[in-house]
C-alpha cells in the first residue's frame, strides 16, 4: 500500500463548503488505495484572530473576550453545519467544539487576570485554531462512510523544545511515538487526521511551530512514518515564478530540486514554511504542492532527482514585505575587530533576526534587514547597547522597503546574472537601497522602496522570461 501525508492549508478548510471539497479530496485518494494521513491548518483567518485575542486579553477585554468567544463559536458551527450532513456526527462535533471553546474562553479570562501574556501562554492560545479544524475534518471524512480518528499534535506524539512560538521536532522521540500511535491506524484503514502547527514539549506543554507550520507538521509526520510522498494541498497550482496574487502571468513549475524549493520558501514564497523541506530531505521522501481547487493539476513535484532542463538561470523571484533596514554606521567600526559581532549579538540576544546583510569595505557602516515587526525591539536594543558607545555613532532605519530575491540554481556559475537583474531594475527608474548574495549564489536578494517593489518583480520576471507566453 503506497502511503501519503496530505496537508491542508486554511484557505482549503476556509468554508463548510471547503471542508466538504476537502473530505471528498481525501475519501477519493483513499478508495484509490492509498493509506493516508491528513495534516489540517485552522480555518482561514483563526490564527490571526486568536494572536489578537491573546492581545487583547492581557489588556483585559472582559467585553472582548465574550464577543470573540460567539464569533469563534459562530464561525465553526456553520462549517460543521455545511460540511456535516449525518445528524449524530453533526451533533458529536459540535459538542466537541463547544468544550474546546470553553476551554479558551478560560484560558483567556485566566490571561486577562494575570495581565501577563508570556510566549508560552501565547502558543497555547494559538494552538486553539488547529485544535478546532481537526475534529470538523474528521467528522466530515466521516460522513463519507470512511473511518477516522482525530489528534492534537501532541497527542499524536509531536514532541519539541521549549523554544515557544518557534519550536523543532525532537526527532526521534517523535518517530518513536509517531509510529506507535498512528501508524498502526493505517493498516486498520483508519485515517488519522493530525491537527498541523502545534505540539508539546517532554513535559506536556503546547508549543507551536512557528507561523504557517502545518506543512512542517506534515514533513515531520512523513519522515517519521517513512511514507511515499507528501501532498500540500493549497489554492494556487504550485510553486510558481512568482505569487500569482501579484504577478497573475506566473507559471507553475513543474518541478523543483530540494534546495530550489527550500531557497524559496526561505525567501518568502508563502506557498510553503521555510523549514518543511528539512525532514524529507534527509529520507529523500518527495513532496507536491497541489491546488484543492484543481485536483487535476499535478502540482509542483519537488524532489532530489531532477531531470536537467533548459531554464534560464533565474527560476522565480519573491517578495518579502513586512521588512525594514536598519543601517548602523560610526568611523569606530574601522579596523575594530569583532564591530560587526558586536552589532549581530545585540540583536540576537534581543531575539532579532537578521534576514539579509551587507557590508561596505569601508568597515564604516553596514546594513541589516529585520522583520518590521522587530524594528523598534531592535533598535532600542542597538541604541542601548552600542550607540554611542565609542564603536557606532549612528543608527537610522527605513519601514518603508522590502525585498525582493531572484533565484534559480543555474545561478550558480552563471556570468552575468547580476547585471541583467540590476539593469532590468534600472531601466525601470528604480533606486536599489541594498543588495546580499549569499555564496550558496542560489539568490540575488535587494531591497527597494515598497511603493516600487511590484514594478521590479514584474521587470525581473519578464527579463528572465518566466510568464506564460
Ligand atoms: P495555505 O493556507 O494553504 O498554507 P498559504 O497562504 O500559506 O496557503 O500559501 C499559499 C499562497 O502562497 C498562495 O496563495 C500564493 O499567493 C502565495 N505565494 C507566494 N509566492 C508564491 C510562489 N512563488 N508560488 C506559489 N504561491 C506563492
Ligand atoms: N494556522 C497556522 C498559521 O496560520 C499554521 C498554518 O496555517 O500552517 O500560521
Ligand atoms: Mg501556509
Amino acid at each position: 500500500m503506497k502511503k501519503i501525508v496530505m496537508k491542508f492549508g486554511g484557505t482549503s478548510v476556509a468554508t463548510g463548503e471547503n471542508v466538504r471539497h476537502v473530505a471528498n479530496i481525501v475519501s477519493n485518494t483513499a478508495k484509490n488505495g492509498y493509506g493516508l494521513v491528513v495534516v489540517v491548518s485552522a480555518l482561514e483567518g483563526v490564527t490571526d484572530e486568536l494572536f489578537e485575542a491573546a492581545s487583547q486579553a492581557q489588556k483585559a477585554k472582559q467585553d472582548y473576550i465574550q464577543k470573540f468567544k460567539q464569533s469563534i463559536l459562530d464561525r465553526h458551527v456553520s462549517v460543521i453545519r455545511k460540511a456535516i450532513k449525518a445528524k449524530q456526527i453533526n451533533r458529536e462535533i459540535r459538542k466537541t467544539i463547544e468544550g474546546i471553546i470553553d476551554e479558551l474562553e478560560k484560558v483567556l479570562t485566566g490571561i486577562s487576570y494575570v495581565g501577563e501574556l508570556t510566549p508560552k501562554s501565547r502558543d497555547y492560545v494559538l494552538s486553539f485554531g488547529e485544535r478546532l479544524s481537526a475534529p470538523i475534518v474528521c467528522g466530515a471524512i466521516r460522513d463519507l462512510k470512511l473511518q477516522s480518528q482525530w489528534f492534537t499534535g501532541k497527542d499524536a506524539g509531536i514532541v519539541t523544545d521549549s523554544n515557544f512560538g518557534q519550536a523543532d521536532p525532537l526527532m526521534n522521540f517523535t518517530t518513536h511515538q509517531l509510529k506507535e500511535r498512528i501508524e498502526p491506524l493505517l493498516g486498520k484503514h483508519v485515517i488519522p487526521v493530525v491537527s498541523g502547527y502545534i505540539a508539546a514539549t517532554q513535559e506536556g506543554i503546547v508549543t507551536t511551530l512557528g507561523r504557517g507550520g502545518s506543512d512542517y507538521t506534515a514533513t515531520i509526520l512523513a519522515a517519521a512514518l517513512s511514507v511515499d510522498e507528501v501532498w500540500i494541498w493549497t489554492d494556487v497550482d504550485g510553486l510558481m515564478t512568482a505569487d500569482p496574487k501579484t504577478i497573475p502571468e506566473a507559471r507553475m513549475l513543474p518541478e523543483l530540486s530540494y534546495q530550489e524549493a527550500a531557497e524559496m520558501a526561505i525567501f518568502g514564497a508563502k506557498a510553503m514554511h521555510p523549514r518543511a523541506l528539512e525532514p524529507i530531505i534527509r529520507e529523500k521522501i518527495p513532496a507536491r504542492i497541489r491546488n484543492v481547487f484543481n485536483p487535476e493539476n499535478p502540482g509542483t513535484l519537488i524532489s532530489s532527482d531532477q531531470t536537467p532542463k533548459k531554464t534560464d538561470a533565474v527560476k522565480a523571484v519573491a517578495l518579502i514585505r513586512d521588512v525594514a533596514m536598519i543601517n548602523v554606521g560610526g568611523a569606530g567600526m574601522v579596523g575594530a575587530p569583532g564591530s560587526y559581532a558586536r552589532v549581530l549579538d545585540v540583536l540576537s540576544r534581543s531575539g532579532v533576526n537578521v534576514m539579509m546583510i551587507s557590508a561596505a569595505v569601508s568597515e564604516a557602516n553596514i546594513s541589516l534587514v529585520v522583520r518590521r515587526n522587530l524594528l523598534g525591539r531592535a533598535l532600542s536594543a542597538l541604541e542601548i547597547a552600542v550607540l554611542g558607545k565609542g564603536l557606532v555613532s549612528e543608527v537610522t532605519s527605513e519601514d518603508d522597503v522590502c525585498v525582493v530575491a531572484a533565484m534559480g540554481a543555474k545561478m550558480k556559475g552563471t556570468l552575468g546574472v547580476a547585471s541583467r537583474v540590476f539593469t532590468a531594475v534600472a531601466n525601470k527608474g528604480i533606486n536599489i537601497r541594498m543588495i546580499a548574495q549569499g555564496s550558496s549564489e542560489l539568490n540575488i536578494s535587494f531591497v527597494v522602496k515598497e511603493e516600487d517593489c511590484v514594478a521590479v518583480v514584474r521587470a525581473i520576471h519578464e527579463e528572465f522570461k518566466l510568464g506564460k507566453n
